[in-house]
């Protein structure tokens, strides 16, 4: 009894630092994601943009430390209020996510992402379950809509798009590193399955907030029951929503549960009351849906057949001009060298392929030769070349090739046909004419960078392999294209040794 006074003295004696002082905190916090995320939109920013977003959680996580409710707790009994668990699990997630940041590729990234979103989503979820699994005078709490109602409404919001985007990310993870198959999953009936599922969510939902509406005695067990049954639907539909989409629509379905894991955030600051949180979900969100528009913008989708459409499902034939029997030329490296050599204006087309045979730095060193040999060169860039946006940016910057000769696709193509030579490294889909000039192509109306304009241009490339949408590529059986078969690395570091005996 006497440790119970103590410990209560102990507590009420803290040194409590003052909401103001914590808001004020809060609003710093927010200010610098607000100000990182701007300073992510260029590359030769995009480093400090991160630093000071990461400064600005730092100081939020410090915050939540500080608040004078959590204090209370933790300096009374901070093992047995659970704070002991949280420096733990900061400590094993920070090391967990330096080591993972430090390791991965950049081929890796959009499956890192989406293992990030579908924990973000986990964890709103289990800050949602965990406020209504709080005890009242030691039983369980009837949670009133009508007392409460942004915070009961918030509750059941943050459990469904937590558990969809925890499914849902963990699958595109799955299809993404290809641990199961890409493609996307299409059966009879899908549609109802979903409609169902929805149904079945909003039903659990209602019940959630009006328990009396089934029974009008044990509110708490009628609402426990339906919020278990909402969370175990939201599971599915989940898995639902992203089975259908094929591999390579996933970055975006991937941008698009970035976006459901900051609205999940945001919602569980609803319910907590904790602004940062709000702040910083609503930031994820509304970022992850400019991305998710800005790409489909790119492939020329709407959201709505991305997601029901089952692009990825096309096959080689899908195009009418598929497969037209005419044969890709190859050429020498020594030959395509003499065509180079002559050149006055060259422009690098990079794709998914350059980020697979890490060539950028390759590619940088014969940028510098050809320039030294009176060439003009430049890069264009297409918005969605890779797997994920800026993907070209990144490596190109890596390399430190200068932001100045990086050309977006409505820069260079009206220069396109002054070009003497269009090298295409690694990129496919992103310069398949098909997208303009065949309207049974599955890419029909994407706009492209038109390489086939160019005077001369050589594909570099491994073999027969198609692009991202699994179609064929006519600039491959152009006369003025000539392919350049093998690994892009290997092929530029041959290009290069050619300027060197001169
Ligand atoms: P792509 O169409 O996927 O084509 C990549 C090409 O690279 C393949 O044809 C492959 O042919 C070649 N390749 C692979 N490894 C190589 C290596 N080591 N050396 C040389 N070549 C290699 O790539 P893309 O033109 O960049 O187009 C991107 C696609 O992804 C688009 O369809 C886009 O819509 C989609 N997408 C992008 C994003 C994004 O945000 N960037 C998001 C969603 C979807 P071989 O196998 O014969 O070598």
């Amino acid at each position: 009894m006497n440790t119970l006074i103590l410990a209560q003295a102990a507590a009420e004696s803290a040194p409590a630092v003052p909401a103001t002082v914590i808001n004020l905190a809060y609003i710093v916090a927010c200010v610098l994601f607000i100000f990182g995320i701007k300073r992510l939109g260029k590359t030769e920013t995009a480093r400090s943009g991160n630093a000071i977003s990461s400064l600005g959680m730092l100081i939020a996580v410090v915050a939540v430390f500080l608040d004078a409710d959590v204090m209370k707790s933790w300096t009374t009994d901070w093992i047995q209020n659970g704070y002991l668990w949280c420096f733990g699990g900061i400590a094993v997630g920070a090391l967990v996510g330096a080591v993972w940041a430090k390791k991965v590729k950049m081929t890796g990234m959009p499956e890192l992402v989406a293992l990030f979103n579908g924990f973000g989503g986990l964890a709103s979820l289990l800050v949602a379950w965990s406020e209504f699994a709080k005890l009242e005078n030691g039983a369980p709490a009837v949670h009133d809509v009508a007392a409460n109602p942004v915070s009961e409404v918030s509750l059941y919001l943050t459990i469904l798009i937590g558990a969809i985007t925890f499914t849902g990310s963990l699958l595109a993870w799955g299809k993404l590193s290809e641990k199961i198959s890409g493609r996307p999953v299409l059966f009879a009936g899908q549609q109802v399955v979903n409609a169902l599922i929805v149904l079945v969510a909003l039903a659990a939902m209602v019940v959630y907030l009006f328990p009396g509406l089934v029974s009008a005695g044990d509110a708490a067990t009628v609402q426990t029951v339906a919020l278990y049954a909402g969370i175990a639907v939201s599971l599915l539909m989940g898995i639902t929503i992203v089975l259908p989409i094929g591999g390579g629509d996933m970055p975006v379905v991937i941008s698009l549960l970035n976006s459901l894991s900051g609205l999940a955030a945001a919602m569980a600051g609803f319910v907590i009351n904790n602004n940062v949180l709000v702040v910083a979900g609503c930031l994820v969100g509304a970022s992850g849906v400019i991305l998710t528009v800005i790409m489909c913008k790119a492939m020329n989708r709407s959201i709505g057949n991305l997601l029901f459409s089952g692009f990825g499902a096309a096959d080689s034939g899908s195009s009418k001009k598929a497969g037209t029997g005419a044969e890709p030329k190859a050429v020498s490296v020594e030959d395509a060298y003499l065509v180079l050599e002559a050149a006055r204006s060259v422009v690098f087309i990079p794709g998914y392929g350059m980020a697979v045979a890490q060539a950028q730095h390759v590619v940088k060193e014969l940028a510098a030769k050809l320039e030294d040999n009176g060439a003009e060169v430049s890069f264009a860039i297409h918005p969605v070349a890779g797997r994920m946006p800026g993907h070209m940016n990144v490596l190109l910057a890596e390399a430190d090739v200068p932001y100045e000769q990086l050309k977006t696709m409505d820069e260079i193509n009206p220069m396109m046909p002054m070009q003497d030579v269009a090298i295409v490294i690694g990129a496919n889909d992103v310069v398949n004419p098909a997208a303009s000039s065949d309207k049974s192509s599955p890419i029909y109306g994407m706009p492209i960078i038109k390489a086939n304009e160019a005077r001369t241009v050589f594909v570099l490339k491994r073999g027969k392999g198609k692009g991202f949408s699994g179609i064929e590529n006519e600039l491959f059986t152009l006369p003025n294209t000539r392919m350049i078969y093998g690994d892009a690395k290997a092929t530029i570091s041959s290009l290069v040794s050619e300027f060197g005996k001169e």
